[in-house]
Formats: structure tokens, C-alpha cells, sequence
């Protein structure tokens, strides 16, 4: 099942998702979170969404 976008308002503007770089693992950080991944501790996510597309296609790797 294809699983590209999702309603824009289906969760507060302070919570971000991101996608781990290494396991793919979706993780929601709050600002002061840390920002690791909780499946694996790697380090670097990318933002899966944010409130502007323009630079959002980075973090579509689950399909
Ligand atoms: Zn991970």
C-alpha cells in the first residue's frame, strides 16, 4: 500500500517525524528531544514532515 503523504493536520506543529538514515525507524522528536534514533541510536534523521514540502522528499524511504 502506497503510503506517500499524510493530512497535514493529523498532528501538532511542534511534533517533526523523522526517518532514521540507517534502519529507517520513524521517530517523533519533540525540540530537546535527543536526537538519535530509538531502534537503532543512529544518528542522523531526516525529516519526514515539516510544514513546507520544498525540502521534504528526502525522508520518504518507507513505501
Ligand atoms: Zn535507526
Amino acid at each position: 500500500m502506497d503510503h506517500q503523504q499524510e493530512p497535514v493536520d493529523k498532528q501538532p506543529e511542534l511534533l517533526v517525524i523523522y526517518v532514521c538514515g540507517d534502519c529507517g525507524q520513524e521517530n517523533i522528536l519533540k525540540s530537546g528531544d535527543v536526537f538519535q534514533c530509538r531502534e537503532c541510536g543512529f544518528r542522523i534523521l531526516y525529516k519526514k514532515r515539516i510544514l513546507d514540502k520544498k525540502g521534504d522528499r528526502i525522508g520518504c524511504v518507507k513505501y
